[in-house]
């Protein structure tokens, strides 16, 4: 069955069931023939369920017709073999810049979002990606960024950006709470983001470990008056008298259901480990039960952070031994106690080895855990793997090679998913994470038969392998399993508060 839609309808943003077109309006063109035809792929949407060979047409950016039969279309890309699924969505990906697009589009990437830690000043961070890129990007308001601003001099480590930062603010801010009068600046500081643009509030609780239980509430208040989501990266379990994995997860939750607010905790997988059933059961149960609760995770089991951040407060005085669960990111070697005190003083990234690769592939498998990259930035040279490889690893090593979940399961995992998680704020994201008549052609074409991550510990600059082509906005980005230079579809993705007065 052929799907037709005019596409000036489309394009004024009507549905096509609305009814016959006004007839002073012009005729609509006849949809003969298409910008692009996908010919004869596998098409999956996990919204709707579908799964099957079809013949796409893309016009004007968007997919117009999913049909049964062949089209005609000005460029032909034959897909017989290959699965054509959603562009993928990843919530959490620090890397924003050029060079880190070029691992994203090539792991199937054409949304990336710097969730987690997110941007602060907001306008300055869309201004200087200056308005176009090889794929969407987008930014929440900072926490961090926001309380060094309303509480001390900011004095911090950044990426080529200038956004990112886990440092110390040089004056004490990070470990300090916050007074009243502090308070109240933060929230207007918070509430000034979503004006210019925030994807709702980023934190990064176990690098502000002066953030009060108080604070974190009062914040989570401000972003439920703007129904603004929360993504948040929890409190160190150390901050809890009892300790345990759990506690930082009850402080969110409790949150949450006291004020409203959506709330999206990252990665499920370094922050729970080995509780990572239990934290599940209580986010599952939480949802159930009406808060408006989800999470994320990456495949692997190592994580990456900054050595000089307060997240290795509590590093001094270890035994030997478990220096050498660290690899320094620029020289892929182990450290020892001497090692990490000197790299602590210099400052820069640093992998933390040691988790249950049993557990990572029980969360990978989860149908309900997002997928997300938490990807570092590949602008100042090696990274961790998971920046170039968190989505081919999914639908090659833990789909294909260990049926830990089904392709069906995976796929919406990374598009339907975090597309839904943020509707509510980026209204557009409605046309994303689908492949619809009338969605966005962002396509992400793959070989399910080759698909694999190749980026390692030791060698993390590396493509993804069959991901044959990747499609912003109907544009090319990857073409034959290369990147395509000098295009640029992305755009920026910004909330729905933005220019608000
Ligand atoms: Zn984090």
């Amino acid at each position: 069955m052929v799907q037709r839609v005019p596409w000036l309808l489309l394009a004024a943003g009507l549905s096509a069931c609305s009814g016959e077109p006004q007839p002073s309006a012009p005729q609509p063109v006849t949809v003969e023939s298409y910008d692009l035809v996908v010919a004869g792929g596998r098409v999956i949407d996990p919204e709707s369920g579908l799964d099957a060979v079809r013949h796409v047409g893309v016009r004007d950016g968007a997919v117009t017709t999913i049909s049964e039969s062949p089209l005609t279309g000005v460029t032909t890309v034959e897909a017989a073999g290959l699965v054509v699924a959603p562009g993928f969505i990843d919530l959490h990906a620090h890397g924003q810049d050029p060079v880190s697009s070029r691992f994203q589009a090539m792991d199937g990437v054409t949304t990336a979002l710097e969730l987690e830690i997110g941007a602060f000043p907001v306008d300055r961070w869309y201004a200087r990606r200056g308005g176009a890129s090889r794929i969407n990007y987008g930014a929440s308001a900072s926490h961090q960024g926001a309380r060094l601003r309303a509480l001390g001099r900011a004095m911090v480590r950044a990426n080529a950006e200038g956004t990112f930062s886990l440092g110390e603010s040089g004056d004490g801010a990070l470990y300090r709470a916050a007074d009243d009068d502090e308070l109240a600046r933060l929230g207007e500081l918070m509430e000034s983001g979503l004006r210019e643009g925030a994807i709702g509030f980023g934190f990064g609780l176990g690098y502000t470990p002066g953030a009060s239980h108080r604070e974190l509430l009062r914040m989570f208040e401000v972003a439920a008056a703007h129904d603004a989501p929360v993504f948040v990266h929890l409190r160190s379990s150390g901050a809890f008298t009892r300790g345990g994995a759990l506690a930082p997860f009850q402080e969110v939750i409790a949150n949450a259901a006291a004020t409203g607010v959506a709330l999206h905790i990252v990665h499920l997988n370094s922050t729970s480990d080995p509780l990572a059933e239990e934290a599940l059961a209580m986010i599952r149960g939480a949802r159930e039960r009406g808060v408006d609760v989800t999470t994320e995770a990456y495949p692997y089991t190592a994580s990456a952070s900054l050595i000089e951040s307060p997240l290795f407060d509590g590093w001094v005085g270890r035994p030997s031994q478990a220096y050498g669960t660290l690899q320094w990111v620029e020289t892929g070697e182990r450290l020892t106690p001497e090692t990490f005190e000197s790299y602590r003083r210099q400052g820069g990234w640093v992998i933390m080895h040691g988790r249950s690769e049993a557990i990572n592939e029980w969360i990978v498998g989860q149908p309900d855990v997002i997928a997300a990259s938490d990807g570092i930035p590949f602008s100042e040279g090696r990274a961790h793997p998971r920046g170039a490889g968190t989505f081919a690893r999914i639908l090659g090593h833990y789909v294909r090679e260990r049926g830990a979940l089904s392709l069906m399961d995976a796929l919406r995992k990374m598009t339907l998913l975090p597309a839904q998680r943020i509707e509510g704020i980026v209204p557009e994201m409605a046309r994303k994470g689908r492949v619809q008549v009338g969605s966005d052609a962002d396509l992400t074409i793959f070989d399910p038969e080759r698909i694999i991550d190749r980026a390692t510990y030791d060698a993390p600059d590396q493509y993804s392998a069959g991901i044959k082509h990747v499609l912003v906005a109907g544009t090319f980005v990857v073409r034959d399993g290369a990147l395509v230079d000098g295009v640029e579809p992305g755009r920026p993705l910004r909330g729905r508060h933005y220019m608000e007065r």
